[in-house]
């Protein structure tokens, strides 16, 4: 039998997807999250059609389109001259995929989910704090922090980089990547207009900026990342000093100082890059698995880490719909999803170093490799077979 109470433990984007797949296919279910209440933290976040096609499939696809912008280009500069190497079209994105790309706040995201997953009857618990799952028989036990515990069906972990149910897994920390992500929400003024109508990155050896509006337009979202060493922390509200920021890209272009002109002191904060390697497996007890970054986080460099969240997500409640019992759906779905999400880890990396490399003015010459290339936003997670 598939289980009919189940529990999500995390409720960032994977874990608000997952329970409105699962909940408008019928089942009881319950979302645990540790914070004790929803914050409008964050900044931007790029949902690239593959992404789309998933948060279309639960229905919530035209209001995230709605609160965010589909850009209809994007140019790649040269950290030193500012000349654009490459522009891409996205005037016939949504036509071609049948899904949108879109940028937008998290916070409102975040918003847009939680609303539809009360509409839909999932029950929200705020400041509960998954420890440890353990299962007798068909019964899985939540223990929470707090000295409660839930007993359900099945679990589904989607509580992120630093997960409690991976541990289940693999006791193994996140490691740190040797990138560090400066992050920053200017507000718009005429001296950046035309870099909030156009957005885009500047690339450079060993670092890159990316910048693209939000919020209708009234704020530019803008990410340093830089590679250094000596600090590992992330997180929302690290605050980062200006004048640092301004020292590393003091040789970049005028455009890139424009930008950090316009940046209010004490609105920097950073987040060191950690992920995680792929794991072993993904099921435990044919009763626990995990989704999102709890299973796979990676590094930025392809804008996926929240996409195949949500393809996780509806891969699994699909499995579930289609399986005849708890245990094939978990095993159908991780044999449906390791490969692309262990492949998309290493390409991000890979990413990385070819948008960082020492000539910039090369970029793409000859074997573009990047998300939309590598066939990433062609995969639908509504039909794919599962
Ligand atoms: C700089 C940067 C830029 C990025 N840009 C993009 C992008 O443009 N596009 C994209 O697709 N991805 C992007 N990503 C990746 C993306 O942010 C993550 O992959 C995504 O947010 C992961 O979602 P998640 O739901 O799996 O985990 P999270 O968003 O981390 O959510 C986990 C939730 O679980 C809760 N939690 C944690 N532990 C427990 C516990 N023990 N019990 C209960 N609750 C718990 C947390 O409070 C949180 O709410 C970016 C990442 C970074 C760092």
């Amino acid at each position: 039998m598939v289980a009919s109470n189940i529990a999500i433990v995390g409720a960032g984007v994977a874990g608000l997807t997952a329970a409105l797949a699962l909940a408008k296919q019928g089942h009881s279910v319950s979302l645990f999250e540790s914070a004790s209440a929803w914050a409008d933290v964050g900044a931007g976040i790029t949902l690239a059609p593959n992404a789309m096609r998933g948060l279309d499939y639960v229905g919530v696809g035209a209001a995230v389109a709605d609160a965010g912008i589909e850009p209809t280009s994007q140019e790649v500069s040269h950290w030193r001259t500012g000349e654009r190497i490459m522009a891409v079209d996205r005037s016939k994105t949504r036509e071609q995929y049948d899904a949108a790309y879109v940028y937008i706040h998290r916070a409102d995201l975040h918003q847009i989910l939680v609303a539809a997953c009360e509409a839909a009857g999932v029950k929200i618990f705020l400041g509960k704090r998954a420890e440890t799952v353990t299962t007798e028989g068909d019964t899985c036990t939540i223990a929470f922090v707090d000295g409660s515990e839930a007993v359900v069906d099945l679990v589904i972990g989607a509580d992120g980089l630093k997960s409690a149910i991976r541990q289940l897994f693999d006791p193994k920390p996140p490691h740190f990547t040797g990138h560090v992500a400066y992050r920053a929400l200017a507000p718009a003024t005429p001296e950046i207009q035309h870099l909030i109508d156009n957005p885009g990155m500047h690339i450079g050896p060993g670092k890159m900026i990316v910048r693209y509006p939000l919020r209708k337009g009234n704020l530019l979202n803008l990410v340093f990342f830089a590679r250094e060493e000596g600090w590992e922390e992330d997180g929302w509200s690290i605050p980062a000093d200006i004048n640092e920021l301004q020292e590393r890209y003091s040789d970049w272009c005028p455009e890139v100082q424009t930008l950090l002109s316009v940046i209010k002191p004490g609105t920097v904060f950073k987040w060191a890059i950690n992920a995680h390697s792929p794991l072993p497996g993904w099921t435990k007890s044919g009763r626990i698995t995990v989704i999102g970054d709890a299973a796979h986080a990676m590094t930025p460099f392809l804008g996926q880490g929240a996409a195949t969240g949500i393809e996780d997500a509806v891969m699994l409640a699909r499995a579930l719909a289609d399986a005849k019992d708890t245990e094939e759906a978990l095993a159908r779905y991780q044999a449906a999803r390791f490969e692309r999400t262990t492949f998309i880890q290493a390409e991000s990396n890979a990413n990385a170093d070819r948008l960082q490399g020492d000539e910039a003015e090369n970029y793409g010459l000859g074997n573009l490799r990047n998300e939309e290339t590598l066939g990433l936003f062609a995969y639908d997670c509504t039909t794919e077979p599962v």
